[in-house]
C-alpha cells in the first residue's frame, strides 16, 4: 500500500503494528511477532550492541512506506528526548529506504546521494539505542563496532570489510538482505587525523578513513574474509566443481552511521563562529551550550578536526544527541519501553517477588546517576548498586513485595535489613502461633495442659528461625516422650498442668525424668502416709 492510497482513519503501519502487538501481548502471553512491536530494548542492557535482526524478507523493503512521523512516533516509545535527532534520523532513514525501494523496483534516481549520518554526542545518551531501534522497526540487519578496532591493513586490527561480512552473518547469510543493512561505527572521532605529540600525523586513522570511504561509496565485499583459509578453499573447490553462487556483497545501499563524542570539536566550531560574527553576536556565542555549538557544525570544522574532506563529504546528515539531565533520566526510567526498571521487575518476578518503584525512588536514582556523567548508563550502575543485596537476599526470604522509595535508594543496606527484620517479626509471630496450636492439640487429646514460659517460647522460636527447622519438627523431636511421661505423672499425682520453662525447653528429657522421679516419690509418700493412717486409725 502506498501513502497516497491511505485513508485518514486507516492506522499508519506504526500504529497498526503497535495495536497488533498490544493485542497479541494481551491475549497470548509470551507472544512475539517477528519485527513488530517487540521492544528493541527487550534485552538492551544485557547486550547493547547485539540486537536481533528481524526475519523480514526483501519483499518487505519493497513495501517500505513509512513516513518520518511514523518512524519518530516509534522512536518516541523507546528514546526519551533527542527530539531533533529523532526527527533528522526519521527523515534520513525514510529517504534512504524509499530510495532502496525504488532501486529494487529498478527506478533508482541516477545521482542519489546516500544519507549516511554523523551522530555526535556524549556517551550513554541514546545514540546506539536510536539506530538499533530504527533497524528493528525497518527489519534490516544492524552491525555496531568501534572504529578504533580497525587498522588500515587489517593485519593488526580488523578489516573494515569485516563489518559487511558481519551484516551478512546477521542476515542469516542472505546476501540481498545484507546489502540493505545498517553499519554503525562508534568512536569515529578517534580515527580523525590529529596532530599527535611529536607533530607527525596519525597515518593509520587516515588509512581507515580511506577504506571506509570505499565501503560508503560502492564496492563489492567478498562474503569470505581473506583470513578465512577454510572458506577460501571451499570457494575454490566449489568453483572447480562448476558451482557458481553469489559470493560478494555490494555496499551501495548499506547505510553508514558514524558516531562519537567529538571532544575537541567544540572549540573549533566556537572559534569559527567568533571569526565569522562580530560584536553582539560574539557575546551571544559565548552563552551557547556545548550541545548548541555542536549543532552548528559545518564540513570545514570536521575537516579541521582531522577528517578527510572526501570522508566528511560522504556523510551529509549531521545530528547531535544532547546530554541528559535529571528530568530526562527520570523519564527514561519511568516511561521508556526499554526502561531498566522493567528488567528489575522481571528479575524479581522470577522469584515471585513484586517490586514497586515509587516516583521519589526513581527520581533519586536519576539524581545519583546524573553524577556518574555516563548518560543513561549511569542508571544501570546506580540500580545495580542499590539492588545488588536485595537480589541476593530476598529470593531466599519470605518477602513477597517491596517498594523502592528514596530511602531505599539512599541507604539500601539499612532498608534491606529493616525489610528482613519486619519479615522475621512476622515469621516469629507465626512460629509462636504454631507452638500454641501444638499445646492446644495436646490438651485436647490427652487432657493435659502444657504452658510454655516466655523465655522457653523465645528459645524455641530462635531454634526454629535461626536453625531453619520447622516448629513441628522441634516439637516432635523434643517432646516426643511427654505424652507418655506426663500421663504417668498425672496418674501418680493428679497434676494436669505443666510449665515448660527455659531449662525444660533446653533439655526436655532431663526435665521429664526429674518430674517422673519426683512424681513417684510423691506417690510413695502419699501412699506411705495413707498406709500409716490406716494402720493407726484414730481413736
Ligand atoms: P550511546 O549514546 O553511548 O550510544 P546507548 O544508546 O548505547 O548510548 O545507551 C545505553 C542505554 O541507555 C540504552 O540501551 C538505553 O537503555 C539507555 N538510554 C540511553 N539514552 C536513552 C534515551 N535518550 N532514552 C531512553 N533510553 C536511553
Amino acid at each position: 500500500m502506498r501513502n497516497e492510497d491511505k485513508k485518514k482513519d486507516v492506522p499508519s503501519p506504526e500504529e497498526f503494528q503497535k495495536q497488533l502487538s498490544d493485542f497479541m501481548k494481551q491475549n497470548f502471553s509470551g507472544f512475539s511477532f517477528p519485527g513488530f512491536g517487540a521492544s528493541p530494548g527487550s534485552a538492551p542492557q544485557a547486550t547493547p550492541s547485539e540486537p536481533e535482526a528481524k526475519e523480514r524478507s526483501i519483499d518487505d523493503l519493497m513495501e517500505f512506506d513509512y513516513r518520518p512521523k511514523d518512524v519518530k512516533a516509534y522512536l518516541d516509545r523507546f528514546v526519551i528526548q533527542q527530539e531533533e535527532a529523532k526527527k533528522v534520523l526519521s527523515v534520513a532513514l525514510c529517504d534512504h529506504y524509499h530510495h532502496v525501494r525504488l532501486a529494487l523496483e529498478g527506478k533508482e534516481a541516477p545521482n542519489y546521494a546516500k544519507q549516511n549520518i554523523i551522530l555526535a554526542g556524549p556517551t550513554g545518551v541514546g545514540k546506539t539505542y536510536l539506530i538499533r531501534s530504527v533497524a528493528d522497526l525497518i527489519g534490516v540487519p544492524f552491525v555496531k563496532a568501534d572504529a578504533t578496532k580497525f587498522s588500515e591493513t587489517g593485519y593488526v586490527g580488523s578489516d573494515v570489510e569485516d563489518l559487511i561480512r558481519e551484516l551478512y552473518r546477521r542476515s542469516d547469510n542472505d546476501i540481498q538482505r545484507a546489502q540493505f543493512g545498517i553499519v554503525y561505527l562508534d568512536e569515529v572521532d578517534k580515527i580523525a587525523m590529529s596532530q599527535n605529540a611529536s607533530g607527525s600525523r596519525d597515518v593509520s586513522g587516515r588509512g581507515v578513513q580511506t577504506n571506509l570511504l570505499k565501503l560508503m561509496e560502492e564496492t563489492e565485499v567478498s562474503i569470505r574474509s581473506p583470513q578465512d583459509v577454510a572458506g577460501q578453499i571451499q570457494a575454490m573447490m566449489e568453483a572447480q566443481r562448476g558451482k557458481k553462487s553469489a559470493s560478494t556483497i555490494n555496499t551501495k545501499h548499506v547505510l553508514f552511521i558514524v558516531s562519537g563524542a567529538f571532544d575537541g570539536l567544540e572549540p573549533i566550531i566556537r572559534r569559527r563562529m567568533s571569526e565569522t560574527t562580530i560584536g553582539f553576536a560574539t557575546s551571544r556565542n559565548d552563552q551557547l551550550t556545548s550541545d548548541d555549538v555542536l549543532e552548528s557544525v559545518q564540513t570545514k570544522d570536521l575537516i579541521e578536526f582531522g577528517f578527510e574532506p572526501e570522508f566528511v563529504g560522504r556523510l551529509p546528515v549531521r545530528v547531535v544527541c544532547k546530554s541528559l539531565g535529571v528530568d530526562d533520566l527520570f523519564h527514561i526510567l519511568q516511561t521508556s519501553e526499554g526502561s531498566i526498571i522493567r528488567q528489575y521487575e522481571q528479575d524479581f518476578a522470577a522469584y515471585g517477588i513484586d517490586i514497586l518503584f515509587k516516583p521519589d525512588g526513581l527520581r533519586r536514582v536519576a539524581e545519583i546517576a546524573v553524577e556518574e556523567k555516563t548518560g543513561a548508563r549511569g542508571l544501570m550502575t546506580v540500580c545495580e548498586r542499590v539492588f545488588r543485596n536485595f537480589k541476593y537476599e530476598l529470593p531466599s526470604s519470605d518477602v513477597k513485595r517491596f517498594e523502592v522509595t528514596r530511602e531505599v535508594v539512599d541507604c539500601p543496606a539499612e532498608e534491606l535489613k529493616k525489610l528482613l527484620a519486619d519479615q522475621s517479626k512476622k515469621e516469629r509471630e507465626v512460629a509462636s502461633k504454631i507452638l500454641d496450636e501444638f499445646t492446644t492439640r495436646f490438651e485436647e487429646s490427652h487432657g493435659i495442659r502444657i504452658e510454655v514460659s516466655e523465655e522457653a517460647r523465645t528459645y524455641l522460636i530462635d531454634l526454629s528461625i535461626e536453625g531453619g527447622q520447622s516448629m513441628r519438627d522441634i516439637w516432635v523431636d523434643r517432646f516426643k516422650d511427654y505424652q507418655f511421661g506426663l500421663k504417668l505423672i498425672a496418674q501418680n499425682t493428679g497434676v494436669k498442668t505443666f510449665e515448660i520453662d527455659k531449662a525444660a525447653a533446653e533439655n526436655p528429657d532431663k526435665k521429664l525424668s526429674d518430674w517422673v522421679v519426683a512424681s513417684y516419690k510423691e506417690k510413695e509418700a502419699k501412699e506411705a502416709s495413707e498406709n500409716a493412717s490406716e494402720e493407726s486409725p484414730s481413736e
